[in-house]
């Protein structure tokens, strides 16, 4: 691993915003900006039960999931047309690029626009030209992973997927996301073992409000490759030496985790010891229309709140090319790109 120098606080937070970085933990449907969703209820004739943007914003005083989720939930009405997914998606990815992020897998939750009788091929091309437009035009990676909504049965689940069959070149693998208590992993068991067959890969949310219990089910039940959120696993020393034993990456969302009260002071966090028990860590932004932030304001934010040095910055921006599922290739560049970042800011110390 390449030595990194320390660097100035002033000098660091610089560097956390110029660094490449990998964006593995995104709902799209998260990064619906107040504006956009007004824009998208007009176009569409869609009413809102919010008067103005200035209404709609302060809605988003919620504190916990569930309450998140309501009006999660209700943004999301507006999008009904192809155009509606791509251009939501193209506002994120020209969102990422600004904050250098090199590469975006980003989550979709179907079956919250199937159930109100939009296409799968509606939403999954939509989103997958504005990935592919990005690419040429911003220059930045973009691919795209499928989420069943938990709280809905198993049978929902196969439904969507069977939905999806005739677009899966499309999208690269499949997770699991919404409410997580009295939802354990176990539930979508045989989905997950059939995206296995078909050649899927597989995330899943757990440890986020959950216990360790539901992170052991996600790796040993879903099989999963990587852990989104898995915070909670602080409070199993068996599950943490696993986890930093088969280096399965969490994918970590620190303005999340303050917002919904996983750690409601950012200083408690403790992604700074995930990190520092070898942990495949990473930082992401969720839901960032929601949350406040998105993926620079989580770096810049967690490492004033818990002094973080530049070693952990680099540790964390190389655990996200790693832990994604792009190739070795990209991978091999984006590693280079993020060394010469670093030497480059070391220089003008
Ligand atoms: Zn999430």
């Amino acid at each position: 691993m390449f030595k990194v120098p320390p660097v100035t606080e002033q000098r660091l937070q610089q560097l956390l915003r110029a660094m490449p970085k990998a964006e593995l933990h995104i709902h799209i449907e998260g990064s619906l900006e107040p504006e956009l969703i007004f824009a998208l209820a007009q176009r569409n004739g869609v009413p809102l039960p919010y008067a103005s943007v200035e209404d709609l914003r302060q809605a988003y005083a919620f504190t916990n999931l569930q309450s998140f989720l309501d009006i999660y939930y209700a943004g999301a009405s507006v999008l009904l047309h192809e155009q509606d997914f791509y251009d939501m998606a193209r506002a994120y990815l020209a969102r990422a690029a600004i904050d250098n992020v090199a590469h975006a897998e980003i989550f979709f939750d179907p079956q919250t626009h199937t159930a109100r009788g939009v296409a799968m091929e509606t939403v999954i091309n939509g989103l997958h030209r504005a990935c592919a437009d990005a690419r040429s035009e911003l220059g930045i990676s973009a691919t795209l992973i499928l989420c069943f909504l938990r709280h809905l049965s198993e049978a929902s689940a196969f439904e969507t997927l069977e939905q999806a069959q005739p677009l899966l070149d499309k999208i690269v693998g499949v997770g699991l996301d919404s409410s997580e208590l009295g939802h354990p992993p176990e539930k979508f068991a045989r989905v997950f073992a059939r995206c296995r067959e078909l050649g899927l890969h597989r995330v899943a949310h757990a440890g986020e409000e959950g216990p360790p219990a539901y992170i052991w089910s996600a790796l040993d039940a879903l099989k999963v490759e990587r852990i989104d959120h898995g915070v909670q696993a602080m409070h199993d020393a068996a599950l943490m030496q696993r986890l930093a034993q088969d280096r399965i990456p969490l994918t970590v969302c620190p303005l999340s985790n303050q917002k919904l009260c996983v750690f409601p002071d950012l200083k408690n966090h403790n992604l700074r010891q995930l990190l520092d028990a070898g942990l495949c860590a990473t930082v992401n932004s969720d839901d960032p229309a929601y949350f406040g932030g998105y993926i620079n304001e989580n770096f810049t934010q967690v490492f004033a709140a818990t002094a973080m040095t530049a070693r952990h910055a680099y540790q964390l921006a190389f655990n996200s090319f790693e832990a994604s599922f792009a190739s070795n290739a990209d991978k091999r560049v984006w590693e280079h790109r993020l060394k010469e970042t670093f030497e480059r800011f070391v220089e003008h110390d």
